[in-house]
């Protein structure tokens, strides 16, 4: 079986260093193991405006923002196809299709759904685009017969719902579609990276990010105003590591070179979270780490995005041509969705007899 990678991110602002430890640093590294035979990255801005019908600009103008950040971080365009989803009107009519095998209730029950429903306070006015996203999601995911999702752990029920959808679909249809899986990061604070300001997960929705394109002196303003523990008041009281958003920072970048470079009084991160653990050491120490941490992972990302910067007009053609490439395979998918489906009537004659 053909081995297809296909991701996807909300153009909903600039991508933050959440994305890049759950999902892009992995996908990255899978596109340059050379495995795949086909790796697909989407723009997802049909699904950014179900809960931003109101801000089509916002939309619009970071849809460039983010395809600098996919580059900037090593996605290569001659390995990856980049594509924007509005612009493959397949992946709707599929989604369209799904809907009739999927229960209201069932959805319901998706539990970043319902997360994200609280999360919007959209308890009592929730628009039905955003409620049905989970579905248009597996018709992304399903019309380039992807095998693998490398997303942090808030995709998991995505993937769940979509593996469900597939096994409907052949069951009723007959054998047309694959399954996917999803796949995390080995790295267990990767899995949900905390925002700044210690919720649970750091988004751009929330406004608590360190975007892959800040400026050194915003990176350092906004890790020394970092949460920390609320109980580790003064120096010498004993901290909590666990739970600890500096810590978990550390644990999802931390290198061990970077303590020789940086803090060479400690050898490793256990040795500094000890020393945290017991007393004695300030969150001043810590977040200055932290900080000379953060900027060494991302100078060279935010260098190779000023480059593209530069070349505009190249980014804009290699989503146009991206977007080509993805609607004929899209396309392909659907002539055999419908043959499966029997909806296919002027492809034969067959409506006469
Ligand atoms: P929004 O607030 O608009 O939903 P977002 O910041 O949640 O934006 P998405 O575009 O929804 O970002 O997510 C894109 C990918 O990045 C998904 O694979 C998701 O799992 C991953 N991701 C997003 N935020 C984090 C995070 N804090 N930790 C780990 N992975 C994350
Ligand atoms: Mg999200």
């Amino acid at each position: 079986m053909k081995q297809v990678n296909l991701t996807g991110d909300r153009p909903t602002g600039r991508l933050h260093v959440g994305h890049y430890v759950g999902s892009l640093k992995e996908r990255v590294a899978l596109q340059n193991t050379g495995k795949y035979d086909e790796i697909y990255i989407m723009i997802a801005d049909a699904q950014a405006l179900t809960d931003n019908a109101e801000h089509p600009e916002k939309v619009r103008q970071n849809i460039m923002q983010v395809a600098l950040d996919y580059l900037a971080c090593g996605i290569d365009p001659d390995q990856s196809t980049i594509f924007i989803q509005s612009m493959i009107p397949e992946l709707t009519e599929l989604t369209f299709y799904y809907m009739n095998l999927v229960t209201v209730s069932r959805v319901q029950r998706n539990p970043t759904v319902k997360a994200e429903i609280k999360q919007r306070n959209f308890e009592a006015s929730i628009p039905v685009g955003f409620f049905c996203y989970p579905i248009s999601q597996a018709a992304d995911i399903t019309a380039f017969r992807a095998t693998a999702v490398p997303a942090g752990e808030d995709q998991e029920p995505m993937l769940e719902q979509c593996r469900e959808i597939v096994r409907k679909f052949n069951e009723i249809y007959g054998e047309t579609l694959a399954e996917p899986k999803i796949i995390l990061p080995a790295n267990q604070a990767c899995l949900r990276l905390p925002g700044i300001d210690g919720k649970a997960k750091m988004s751009k929705s929330l406004g608590n990010c360190i975007y892959l394109s800040d400026e050194p002196d915003t990176i350092k303003t906004k890790v020394m105003s970092m949460f920390t523990d609320p109980t580790h008041l003064r120096k010498d009281d004993p901290g909590h590591t666990e739970g600890n958003p500096v810590f978990i920072y550390l644990d999802a970048f931390s290198k061990p070179e970077y303590f020789a470079e940086f803090l060479p009084e400690y050898s490793c991160l256990e040795e500094l979270k000890e020393h945290y653990q017991r007393g004695g050491l300030g969150d001043v120490t810590v977040k200055k780490f932290l900080n000379h941490v953060m900027q060494s992972e991302l100078a060279p990302i935010r260098e190779r995005r000023k480059m593209w910067e530069q070349r505009l007009p190249e980014v804009f053609e290699i989503l146009k041509e991206g977007t080509k490439t993805a609607r004929a395979v899209a396309s392909e998918t659907l002539c055999e969705v419908r043959h499966a489906m029997k909806i296919d009537y002027f492809a034969d004659d067959n409506l006469l007899k």
